[in-house]
């Protein structure tokens, strides 16, 4: 007997007759002998159904006050989704009880809208575990040290989900999505895209922070903390297929590197279009440029991605830096307002039609040669490369938007991930 916890997303929650596939699906591993707990997401569309009243009724303000009732309207629909579970699984014939984020309690810090899980009261959710009950957690919220609802960001139901399996001690996280499983890139883009049977948490934490929005980044970031054992698999398989099989589809992220796994120096290329580049030219080259120029952009809270700073010439140099294409026009505000008249610079340019195409592997740790491979894939498609930054395990070029299809197939192709590594 082990203790699994599910967590389904906001399509597999989409209607009654999905939440009933759930329910049944749920009810299978409880009847193979598994204490369950299940950690679903709200119906799909309704996080944005609520925000969107809430605009009707204000425009989006970043106050507490504002935040803190958006966080009591969002938390709504994964309470909804939980009880209609919970319900389900009583119409199969099983015990079960939901339970809201504040009632376990899932303590937060008080960040609304996107605050961060501090730690997990298991006690009743044991009890009812041992009571033979499966029990129903929202996805989602917690309560902050003042008794206010908070919600965990937008995906945050992942988060939820691996941060009650670590609390719990679980024996898996089994993540059911819309997609069976992680790939080697995004199918959409290349259609020999591959799904990994195992990608590592490095891999893992790079992809999803390049944008595979398989998972949301802080619920991986959790994983690799707690070491939990995570595995994102299909919820339409039908629910009444064999477990075994269910219990190895999809993909496991994995935290050692086991002889037996894939061993792919590259394991897939990550790409993100929500990009901008910014550079602040003609500033004077001394001590504390950097600070002056990226201090005030983290104060503004943006962040900040690939950082280049040129080589001097005349005293002067050019400082470029990626940000988020969403945080383009105020960055580009704030350095012409607040930052160049204190740093005598001449000029901020920009270019807000760039893209971040990365290949990423552990395999490169211990390979040379990788990312001069990857230069050389781009040059032979005449792909102009603007900024390059590295890591141990992922190597990241910014490009015109414009080729970034182009050059994913193209990395796809020459580091052959559409073939499974001998
Ligand atoms: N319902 C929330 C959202 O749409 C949380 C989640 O689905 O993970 O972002
Ligand atoms: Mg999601």
């Amino acid at each position: 007997m082990a203790l699994i916890v599910h967590k389904y997303g906001g399509t597999s929650m989409g209607s009654t007759e999905r939440i009933r596939n759930v329910a049944k699906r749920v009810a299978k591993w409880a009847r193979a002998g598994h204490q369950m707990v299940v950690v679903p997401s709200a119906m799909s569309g309704e996080t944005n159904r609520l925000l969107a009243l809430a605009k009707e009724l204000a425009p989006a303000k970043t106050t507490d006050s504002y935040s803190r009732e958006l966080d009591m309207l969002a938390a709504t629909g994964e309470q909804a989704s939980s009880a209609l579970l919970a319900i389900a699984l009583q119409a199969e014939g099983l015990e079960s009880v939901s339970y809201a984020g504040w009632q376990v309690p899932i303590r937060t810090n008080s960040a609304y809208t996107k605050a961060r899980i501090e730690s997990i009261e298991d006690t009743k959710v044991r009890a009812d575990l041992e009571a033979g009950r499966v029990v129903i957690v929202t996805g989602f919220q917690g309560l902050d040290e003042l008794g206010n609802i908070t919600t965990l960001g937008r995906g945050g139901s992942d988060t939820s989900a691996v941060a009650v399996a670590a609390a719990m001690k679980a024996d898996e996280c089994l993540i059911y999505t819309d997609v069976d499983g992680v790939y080697t890139t995004d199918p959409r883009v290349v259609a020999e895209a591959r799904r990994l049977q195992t990608v590592s948490f490095e891999e893992m934490l790079e992809m999803a922070s390049m944008g595979s929005k398989v998972l949301q980044i802080r619920s991986v970031e959790f994983a690799g903390k707690y070491k939990v054992k995570l595995r994102v698999l299909s919820s339409f398989t039908p629910w009444d297929i064999d477990i075994n099989e269910e219990a190895v589809s999809g993909t496991l992220i994995t935290f050692e590197e086991d002889e037996h796994m894939e061993q792919a120096i590259v394991s897939g290329i990550a790409f993100s279009r929500d990009e901008a580049k910014i550079s602040v030219l003609g500033v004077p080259d001394k001590p504390g440029i950097a600070y002056q120029i990226l201090g005030a952009v983290a104060e503004a809270n943006i962040e900040v991605d690939v950082i280049i700073q040129n080589m001097s010439k005349d005293g002067r140099t050019d400082f470029s830096f990626t940000v988020n294409r969403g945080d383009y026009a105020k960055t580009i505000d704030l350095l012409n307002e607040v930052v160049l008249p204190k740093l005598g610079a001449l000029e901020v340019a920009g270019d807000a039609k760039i893209c971040k195409v990365s290949i990423v592997g552990i395999g490169m740790r211990s390979h040379v040669g990788v990312a001069s491979k990857m230069f050389r894939v781009l040059s032979e498609e005449g792909i102009n490369i603007q900024m390059i930054s590295t890591s141990e395990i992922k190597t990241s070029v910014v490009i015109d938007e414009k080729y970034m299809e182009l050059a994913v197939r193209s990395l796809h192709k020459a580091f052959e991930l559409e073939q499974a590594p001998a």
